[in-house]
């Protein structure tokens, strides 16, 4: 089965809201297509004395609200449409929670877990410098993604800044603390799915303690979601890394499964309490919460029929299909979409950003509560679209975010 295309399926999903949306069709046309996307290639040095050439992107979808604003991707798949699909996806999602922002996205082809930090300190150098034109705390700001983190965004502000001749902290988010990062940055997406899922459980008369949790993926916000939902009281009984996953039926230890990735680089069995499953069976285990965490394209149109969950909690962005989705709605599988689900990280990032160009710092708790109240709002006024419009929650969530946008769009007309 040939896996669709991201930035196919996000038109699809603009398609499917446009008759909800009183806009002109124009104006959706507009939104359809990403402002800027540039295509750069990176030479590198590598350690064995090799020349490699990077391929890398930075689309910029949309800034009629705000600065562009999105993380950085570095993977193997990544390609144009993935990256333009993810941009305009980082439009809904800061619409839907209503901050100031429009939407953008970079990704870099490369394969971190094979290259060295010196490698890695290169390509990142060489395409921020690239780069360095359309990016800037009041035209398109960096964040991590997929395989990037704290360090790599460091190593870019270091980068704008020497080509500024001053520090820039603001062009990027998710900085080390240490550099102007925010606390509660690291931990945000994870944190705002689980603030998410509990807004939505109380209308869906389930209990997070003792409910049983799945998350696909091991990164920041999977390895993330799972210790929140495991503090909350929930059993997280499956996680995965790419390699594969751990599955013990009355709950893993998620504090020594996270502890062994972290210091191993890979989910062992040897350490904990479980067994051996693939990421695909992972999917399909009988649980109360599914929360894919990992890359696009996960819940497909062939494995939607066969999830058995109640509630399936969007971490990562793009995991389900379009026909999947259609799938998980006639199954009454509620679904709380990426644009929602995730975006507690780009939230934060907000008040990273509102932090560096007022030279504040807030409090852990300034950051908490700020949060709670956006993601909760956010999850409030996409619950009330869609029981008054009587449509799911993904529907809803961009008749949300993508209306924003299209009011927007008209307010500021057409230029020249
Ligand atoms: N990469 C994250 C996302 O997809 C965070 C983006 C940001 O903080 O700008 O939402």
């Amino acid at each position: 089965m040939t896996e669709v295309n991201p930035y196919k399926m996000a038109i699809k999903q603009i398609d499917v809201v446009a008759p909800y949306l009183d806009v002109d069709e124009g104006i959706l046309e507009k939104l359809r297509y990403p402002r800027r996307e540039l295509t750069v290639h990176c030479p590198v040095k590598m350690d064995d004395g090799s020349l490699k050439v990077f391929k890398g992107y930075r689309v910029t979808h949309n800034d009629t609200r705000g600065p562009a604003k999105g993380g950085l991707r570095y993977h193997p798949s990544v390609d144009l449409d993935e990256v333009k699909a993810l941009a305009m996806w980082m439009t809904w999602k800061a619409a839907v929670v209503n901050i100031p922002y429009g939407g953008a996205k970079g990704g870099v082809k490369c394969n971190p877990p094979e290259m060295s930090q010196a490698e890695l300190e290169k390509v990142t150098r060489r395409f921020t410098w690239e780069i360095a034109p359309l990016i800037g705390p009041e035209s398109d700001i960096l964040a991590p993604d997929v395989y990037t983190n704290p360090q790599v965004m460091a190593w870019i502000m270091d980068t704008y800044s020497m080509l500024k001749g001053y520090s820039v902290p603001g062009v990027v988010t998710g900085k080390p603390l240490e550099l102007g990062g925010s606390v509660g940055r690291f931990e945000a997406t994870g944190k705002g799915v689980l603030i998410a899922v509990q807004k939505v459980a109380e209308h869906l008369k389930l209990s997070i303690k003792g409910a049983r949790v799945v998350v696909q993926g091991c990164g920041n916000v999977g390895g993330t979601s799972a210790r929140y939902f495991s503090r909350a009281g929930a059993r997280v009984i499956a996680i995965s890394d790419s390699k594969g996953g751990l599955y013990n039926s009355q709950g893993l230890d998620i504090e020594r499964t996270l502890d062994c990735k972290s210091r191993y680089k890979c989910l062992m069995t040897e350490k904990v309490e479980a067994e051996v499953i693939s990421n695909k069976d992972l999917l399909e285990l009988e649980c109360d919460i599914l929360v894919p965490a990992a890359l696009g394209n996960q819940i497909t149109a062939e494995n939607a029929p066969r999830l058995k969950c109640r509630l399936v909690a969007e971490g990562a962005n793009g995991p389900t299909e379009p026909e999947a989705d259609e799938i998980l709605v006639d199954k009454g599988i509620f679904v709380l979409p990426d644009i929602l689900a995730n975006a507690g990280g780009v939230t934060v990032s907000y008040f990273e950003w509102v932090q560096n160009l007022q030279e504040l710092l807030w409090t852990e708790e300034d950051v908490s509560d700020r949060l709670h109240k956006i993601m909760t709002t956010a999850v409030a006024d996409v619950m009330k679209i869609s029981r008054e419009r009587k449509v799911p929650m993904r529907t809803a969530a961009y008749i949300l975010g993508v209306g924003r946008v299209a009011k927007a769009t008209q307010l500021r007309g057409l230029y020249p």
